[in-house]
């Protein structure tokens, strides 16, 4: 399949360069948009064959459900069921955004897009194309991350093509995104609301607005055999490099010297090698590569070269990385959550 990529300036296009994209929606084919968390891949969330096409396109597993993707309220009443007082109250505060709900799914949201579930997860985003797709071709897209499952998540253009071109109709090159990791998923449709997936929009943000909430325990530390996560896709192994990642924790000296014994050990025996530092750290290391995924007074920028940094460790063909620990301090916990899956929760202790 010939995949056609087309870029277009998200501050500032004329809606007719979106046709195309529009009909490929409406045919139900497939087009990798930006969004402000990242790049999604999105096909009409209401026609079946579409969504079985995202599905197959990125070797998704076919229980992981996908996110369908609004542009105002009204497509959350077309999908969604007993929309909740906090359901309502969280859409006011944090929609369009980086938050996505679960509420009950009426009957016109096919099962293949909710992975056989009886909810549907959904995001409004903020994105100027994303919105400007789902307006225009009056579909409701179901859109997960624009990757091959369990690599890192797309956060600019050239992600995408990597991963997806030959295997979907269009990819809309946007430039990088500007959060970089996905968005907050909150499970509104019992009594109890609860975090399934930590993203961009914190546990205190959530609680300013509606009170007391709990974060699902299946997603809290190393996963358990016994208890399974509420959002099926937190059970895979994810946004892993082809290199061994290792997450080394404590004290910030113990650690820099923790990684350099562990760098030279593994140099010595003629292995690439590979740090992941911050913009504070780095000169603290000595190993062939070391890179910075951006500042710890700044969490924002480390969220936004987290996948990038994970996929140039694939360019650079390297065989061990050891990344320094991000704590509850970054993003409510977003970005180790992320890193802890990256490496299979391979964690030292220094
Ligand atoms: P992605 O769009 O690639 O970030 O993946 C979507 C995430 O949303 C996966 O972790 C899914 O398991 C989760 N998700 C989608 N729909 C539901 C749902 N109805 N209930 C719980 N989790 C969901
Ligand atoms: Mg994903």
């Amino acid at each position: 399949m010939f995949t056609n990529v087309l870029k277009i300036n998200p501050d500032n296009f004329r809606t007719k360069e979106l046709k195309e994209a529009c009909d490929i929606l409406k045919n139900g084919g497939l087009v990798a948009f930006p969004t402000e968390t990242v790049y999604g891949l999105g096909g009409d969330a209401l026609n079946p064959d579409a969504s079985s096409k995202i599905y197959k396109a990125k070797g998704r597993p076919s229980d992981n459900p996908l996110i369908v993707h609004i542009a105002d309220m009204q497509g959350l009443y077309d999908v969604a069921d007993d929309i909740s007082e906090n359901g309502k109250k969280l859409a006011k505060a944090f929609w369009p955004g980086p938050l996505t709900m679960v509420f009950k799914k009426k009957n016109i949201v096919p099962l293949s897009t909710t992975g056989g579930l009886y909810t549907v997860a959904v995001r409004m985003p903020g994105h100027a194309i994303a919105r400007e797709l789902i307006l225009q071709s009056g579909v409701y897209i179901a859109a997960p991350s624009a990757n091959i499952s369990g690599r890192p998540s797309p956060t600019k253009a050239e992600h995408v093509i990597e991963d997806l071109d030959g295997r979907i109709d269009m990819i809309i090159d946007g430039g990088s995104v500007g959060i970089g990791i996905e968005s907050t998923i909150v499970d509104v449709s019992c009594e109890e609301t609860v975090i399934l997936r930590p993203g961009y929009i914190t546990k205190d943000m959530i609680e300013d607005v509606v009170g007391n909430v709990s974060i699902d325990a299946a997603i809290k530390g190393i996963p358990k055999k016994d208890i399974l996560p509420k959002a099926p896709g937190m059970k895979y192994r994810h946004y892993a490099p082809k290199g061994q990642l290792f997450i080394v924790k404590g004290d910030a000296c113990m650690v820099a010297a923790k990684i350099n014994r562990l760098v030279y050990e593994k140099e010595n025996k003629g292995y690439k090698v590979a740090v992941i530092a911050t913009d504070e750290s780095i000169i603290d290391y000595k190993c062939n590569i070391v890179k910075s995924i951006g500042s710890r007074q700044h969490e924002d920028s480390i969220a936004a070269r987290l996948y990038d940094v994970l996929r140039e460790m694939d360019y650079l063909n390297v065989k061990y990385i050891y990344s320094e620990s991000f704590g509850d301090d970054i993003l409510g916990g977003a970005v180790m959550n992320r890193m802890l899956k990256a490496a299979a929760y391979n964690i030292i202790n220094a």
